[in-house]
């Protein structure tokens, strides 16, 4: 039986984002307002019968700002309250959402306890706001234990739109509707209607619930994006592949991982390749994976040193580069690593 913890205690951490923001009657842009507005709104908190703590970020930031220094006062601030708290619930922007969620489960290590981003697409003093059921929701999954008394989702997830999304598995793929999140190669978690229906087949279980929570907080960030298109000429490819600040290029596919078969580029590639530099490769469609065997193209390719991305997001390859190159100086090792299974984040 899956119950609400009576006794359970949440932190609330409010760090941006449109749930937050109200119209600057200046210059009618959007801007972030302080949290006890948001509780003022959400009167339904108060019925939960466990307690609820709240940590505002100073500066408040539309997510638009994330950057890795951000990930790691979150990461560093949760690791502080560990013990205090049965869950997390991270008040969020949607537009890097998943790219904060990603970086975080592989940033905290030994996680037995719920971390749940959600936040809103429309501010949620609106009449017509996602944000209250999206944070309803969001609290209840964070303190919701099993038969056991164990968390029953001990995982990064982002909660949206009555879905509870592994964070590592999804992508903002809707700027206007109040569904912004898909996990497209892994089903949802769990689904919020009369009662949220977890699926414990999917969600990752420790196996030790004992575990202490460690945080990674050293992140390389000398990683490049390089997306493949027609007509991407020598110069762009060069520039990427082969730039110095380099250590890393999470390369963007076509389809099953096929890119460019010309002398040209594959040359560039062998070249970053024997420059000992880890390429990636990721797929630009929303759902499938990587799979370089199939074409001629994929084949040149692990020919030339790249290595698959599997079903990777493109964010969670960023956010998986960043922290295991932090670990390490060792690109092999690096590159191995890549193709494990780290956190529920691909399916080999
Ligand atoms: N620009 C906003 C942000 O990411 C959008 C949102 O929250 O939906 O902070």
């Amino acid at each position: 039986m899956i119950s609400l913890n009576r006794k359970a205690a949440i932190l609330l951490i409010y760090t941006g984002g449109t749930i937050g923001m109200k119209e600057d009657p200046e210059d009618q842009t959007l801007k972030p307002f302080d949290f006890s507005q948001i509780l003022d709104e959400v009167p339904e908190l108060g019925k939960f019968a466990f307690k609820i703590d709240a940590y505002t970020f100073s500066p408040l930031i539309d997510s638009s700002d994330v950057e890795p220094g951000f990930w790691i006062d979150l990461a560093r601030l949760i690791k502080s309250r560990y013990d205090e708290y049965d869950g997390f619930v991270i008040l969020h922007g949607t537009d890097t959402m998943a790219f904060s969620a990603s970086a975080l489960s592989f940033m905290l290590e030994g996680l037995t306890k719920p971390v749940i981003f959600t936040g809103s697409q429309l501010p949620i003093g609106r009449p017509r706001t996602d944000g209250k059921e999206n944070l309803v929701s969001a609290v209840e999954i964070a303190s919701a234990k099993d038969e056991n008394g164990h968390s029953m989702v001990p995982e990064v997830c982002i909660c949206f739109d009555s879905l509870l999304l592994r964070g590592n598995r999804s992508t903002k793929a809707d700027a206007e509707n109040f569904n912004a999140f898909r996990s497209p190669n892994i089903a949802p978690l769990a689904e919020a209607g009369i009662s949220i229906r977890y699926d414990r087949r999917l969600i990752r279980y420790p196996d030790d619930w004992d575990k202490t929570l460690s945080v990674n907080t050293e992140l390389d960030t000398r990683v490049s994006i390089l997306k493949i298109h027609p007509g991407i000429t020598p110069q762009v490819v060069r520039n990427i592949l082969l730039g110095a600040e380099t250590r890393a290029v999470i390369i963007e596919t076509y389809g099953s991982g096929n890119a460019i078969s010309r002398d040209w580029f594959i040359d560039i590639v062998r070249q970053a390749g024997a420059m000992n530099k880890i390429l990636l490769n990721v797929t630009q469609c929303l759902a499938g994976r990587v799979n370089m065997d199939l074409y001629a193209t994929g084949k040149k390719l692990k020919e030339a040193g790249v290595i698959t991305g599997y079903d990777l997001t493109t964010e969670s390859a960023l956010a998986k580069l960043f922290v295991l190159m932090g670990k390490s100086q060792d690109n092999s090792w690096v590159k191995e690593t890549l193709e494990q299974d780290l956190k529920g984040e691909i399916d080999r």
